[in-house]
């Protein structure tokens, strides 16, 4: 069967660029016939033979025409379609009149019509209607990004909206064009302080004539019923004003870079319904259950001059409303009411929130409000479960950061007076967003905001966030500037798209020579980066004190490792496209650099001169030396010196669990994931969290908030665990081209019984699931797709556990070489038996064991048998081979 049929990677766009591509999925077959129909879907423009290995992406040689839709399949698939834009060649009209949040609008006449295309775009935001209705279900939009570099414009069926008698009316918002954004309180007008719209309706009539309506001074002005409205503070709307006085417009004199759409729009996606909740202090509180992304749709019901006001907050504190820890971001509704009913959407703004407080109704009927989620449109291509409840949740909460952080631009959080694309986190999570999504496009459009920014204000470097909002954030040094060859080569490797790493390489190349010429100029090329700013280990829990921003590893450690990094994945870039010379020299400069840091950094024994969790890892992962058992040691030592609690922040968490478990640390590694403690995953999910914390210790055990400096609930930074669970834990990797080649080898542990995960890759869709039964058997099933080999490991099995299989559906069932249903023995680490009531009871005969290892913090991470051999503890052998006993008996 051939499915997924997308042009540009979209299904069925409309109004998309030129440089048309092509993609399917294919079950079998080695070659296939593309046909490409006329708009009768019947007459044959153009054929050709594609290759399997072309299906992921192939264009072809026809000269497509604007504005005219065609379809297309591939042998006998069902029809897909396109259209190309047109060009917006219409120009810029604002209001002529001061007007705040004005409607420009247009009567016209429409008879005979064949078909109806607008072609639109406004800034800050726009919302068009046509006879009242609204003109496609985007939000947002033209969308987020510089406008100075370019602007997107839409393109709209608007066909079946037109009558006789018409009017379009196109309402205008503040956006972050002009309304007040950015992380230092940038007051506004970012990049303009006027409203503008620029539009195209092609009407095609039945005769296929063509009649086009554009922008110009014949388009006419009115009031809007909003007075105010930024992203971080929400809006003001008065439904009473008189929004009758109609005024001129006038042709703008500002010319942008117009480029059709060329991803997904922000939409709208679940509905959720809340329930009331009346506070101690007597507040009528929405609870939506879910942190969420969006805004409360209501339905107002309200005499007129009635005014309703809506707050947004992410957490209860003594159970009352809170929203202090959004700083500056007033994050609210205003809304007076004209005495008619309807429905009420936000227009021109989002809040990251899970309870709404409701101020100025009557009577508050949780049925009149749905909790409407947004998030950029995006293919989800992950499914997972497992017998776990606490991982499924845990991977719920990255699920949605994902969702309530994707709009546009991947920002650090969606509540606060900041929503930027933090490079740091953005590259931190690309992994697992392209796992959860296919987030091509989306990382598409961020890579070209890099591109904007780098080239227009940071002279080869990458800023912290992108958009820079003209400039105005500091270079983003390492992790955080890293984004900017990190992504490029995530998507290639992600989703095989050659010419999108080609359109990148610039980016990449011109970062990574910003870094060689510092490091030449500045550095006597030592190769250890030391003079430029980074965030180093943020949140991480081993700084100075529990809110410390940075954590405890060196700075220019982390820096000249990501150094070493970028320069090779600038290589690897370079040899994936043919550039031979460039991929030898940074390949070359990159392993100068591995060993300055060595030399540095590491002792002849292989010992490693820092001592945190996040310097064993980025040492191990990055493959700092070649004979790695010392570092493993050390890092065991660090890890149980740290009771086995991440103490780790954004650089070394995301790498953290992988690394363990590529380093035979999986023990470990689960131990650390399962711990219920703070700091460590589970924590936030024992305590009721449904997004992922920005902090290990955002939220208190009481409940109560850490701090509201900086506090975000839905921040997916530490999601980005989810990679690990997938693709070590499932244990299905991507060895390089697009999954066209994979390694199946998951890491088992007696936490985890069954899981399941179905991944759809560009080339057609992976499954791995697994069962441990009670006789400690094990059942795997995994699915190859059409094309693709897989080297499957098989876990903990006496031998042949190695083999490589090409497409289909393959089951294996062995006995496994290791007890995972009866894990416990006096060898045990307290953790482990701490967290298992039934071991905790196994252990009732010799209560001694129990009493020591809850009493002191250092036993905890021992063994029964451990406690027996430090000599001066009243503990014997024979004690613990009595415990040990009953452990062999408990069932985990
Ligand atoms: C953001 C982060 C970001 C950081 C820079 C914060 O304000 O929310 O997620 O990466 O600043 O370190």
């Amino acid at each position: 069967m051939i499915k997924s049929l997308k042009t540009n990677d979209r299904h069925n766009p409309l109004g998309i660029e030129e440089n048309v591509r092509f993609s399917f999925v294919a079950d079998s077959g080695d070659s296939f016939k593309f046909f490409l129909l006329g708009e009768d879907r019947q007459t044959l423009l153009f054929t050709r033979n594609v290759s399997l290995e072309e299906a992921f992406g192939f264009p072809i040689d026809y000269k497509l025409k604007a504005g005219v839709r065609y379809f297309w399949k591939v042998d006998d698939s069902e029809l897909s379609s396109f259209l190309l834009a047109e060009k917006l060649d219409a120009p810029f009209i604002s209001p002529k009149e001061n007007l705040t949040h004005p409607v420009l609008f247009k009567d016209f006449l429409a008879k005979d019509v064949k078909e109806a295309t607008l072609y639109i775009t406004g800034l800050g935001f726009y919302r068009a209607f046509i006879n009242g209705n609204r003109v496609g279900k985007d939000y947002l939009t033209p969308g987020l990004n510089d406008y100075h570099s370019y602007l997107r414009y839409q393109t709209y069926d608007v066909k079946e909206l037109l009558r006789l008698h018409n009017r379009l009316e196109v309402v205008l918002g503040e956006g972050m064009y002009k309304g007040r954004m950015g992380f230092d309180n940038h007051p506004g007008n970012i990049y303009g302080d006027d409203y503008v719209l620029a539009a195209k309706l092609v009407i095609t009539h039945n005769d296929d004539s063509k009649e086009e309506i554009k922008t110009d001074e014949s388009w006419k002005a009115h009031p809007s019923s909003f007075t105010f409205s930024t992203i971080y503070d929400g809006e003001i709307r008065d439904e009473t004003i008189d929004t009758s006085v109609v005024s001129p417009v006038k042709l703008s004199d500002k010319k942008f870079n117009l480029v059709p759409q060329f991803g997904p729009t922000i939409t709208e996606h679940e509905l959720l319904k809340p329930t009331l909740i009346k506070t101690p202090k007597g507040e009528n509180v929405l609870d939506f259950g879910q942190n969420m992304v969006g805004f409360a749709r209501f339905i107002c019901r309200e005499e007129k001059g009635k005014l309703i006001h809506l707050q947004y907050g992410e957490i209860l504190q003594g159970g009352n409303f809170y929203r202090d820890n959004l700083r500056s971001a007033k994050a609210e509704l205003f809304y007076k009411s004209d005495g008619k009913e309807r429905s009420v959407d936000a227009f021109f703004t989002f809040y990251g929130f899970r309870y709404v407080k409701v101020e100025g109704m009557k009577e508050v009927d949780p049925d009149d409000f749905t909790g409407v989620v947004l998030h950029t449109d995006l293919d989800p291509t992950l499914k997972f479960s497992s017998s776990s409840r606490q991982l499924n949740q845990l991977l719920h909460n990255a699920y949605w950061g994902q969702k309530g952080n994707f709009l546009d631009v991947p920002t650090d959080c969606p509540q606060r007076d900041e929503r930027l694309g933090w490079t740091g986190d953005a590259q931190v999570f690309a992994k697992t967003a392209c796992m959860n999504m296919n987030c091509k496009l989306f990382y598409k459009k961020f890579l070209l905001d890099l591109r904007a920014d780098q080239t227009r204000f940071y002279k080869g470097f990458l800023p912290a966030y992108s958009p820079s909002l003209e400039g105005s954030a500091r270079a983003g040094g390492a992790a955080w500037a890293d984004a900017g060859t990190i992504i490029p080569l995530r998507l290639y490797e992600e989703y095989g798209d050659l010419a999108l790493l080609g359109e990148n390489y610039p980016l990449m190349k011109d970062y990574v020579d910003a870094l060689i010429k510092n490091d030449e100029e500045a550095l006597h090329n030592s190769h250890l980066v030391n003079n430029i700013f980074t965030f180093g280990d943020w949140l991480a829990m081993d700084g100075m004190s529990s809110q410390s921003l940075k954590g405890g590893t060196d700075d220019t450690f982390i820096s000249s490792i990501y150094y070493m990094h970028s320069l090779s994945l600038l290589s690897k870039a370079g040899k994936a496209l043919g550039k031979e010379v460039d991929a030898k020299k940074y390949a070359a400069l990159s392993e100068e650099v591995r060993k300055a840091i060595v030399k540095e950094y590491v002792s002849p024994n292989g010992r490693l001169a820092l001592d945190t969790q996040t310097s064993y890892i980025l040492a191990l992962h990055f493959n700092l030396i070649e004979n790695k058992a010392k570092l493993i040691e050390c890092l065991k030592a660090r890890l149980a010196k740290d009771s086995f609690k991440m103490k780790s922040g954004f650089v070394g968490t995301p790498l953290a669990l992988a690394t363990l478990m590529d380093n035979g640390l999986e023990e470990d590694a689960y131990r650390m994931l399962f711990s219920k403690e703070c700091p460590g995953w589970m924590f936030a999910v024992d305590h009721g969290a449904t997004t992922i914390w920005e902090r290990w210790n955002s939220v208190y055990e009481d409940g109560t908030i850490s701090g509201t400096s900086m506090n975000s609930l839905n921040h997916y930074a530490y999601g980005s665990v989810a990679e690990a669970i997938y693709t070590r834990i499932a244990g299905l990797r991507n060895l390089g081209h697009a999954y066209k080649e994979v390694l199946i080898a998951p890491v088992l542990n007696y936490r985890l019984k069954e899981i399941s995960l179905d991944y759809e890759s560009v080339r057609g869709s992976y499954h791995v699931s697994y069962h441990i039964r009670k006789d400690n058997t094990f059942s795997m099933k995994v699915v190859i797709p059409h094309g693709c080999l897989a080297h499957i490991s098989l876990p903990n099995k006496e031998k042949d556990s190695e083999l490589d299989v090409k497409e289909g559906t393959y089951t294996y069932e062995y006995p496994l070489t290791k007890d995972f249903i009866h894990p416990f023995s006096m060898y045990s680490n307290f953790i482990d038996i701490l967290s298992c009531p039934q071991a905790i009871s196994a252990m009732g005969k010799q209560p001694i064991f129990l009493c020591l290892a809850r009493g002191n913090e250092d036993f905890k991470i021992l063994s029964p048998f451990l406690l027996t051999q430090m000599g001066y503890l009243p503990v014997s052998l024979a004690q613990a081979e009595e415990v040990d006993a009953e452990l062999r008996k408990v069932e985990a």
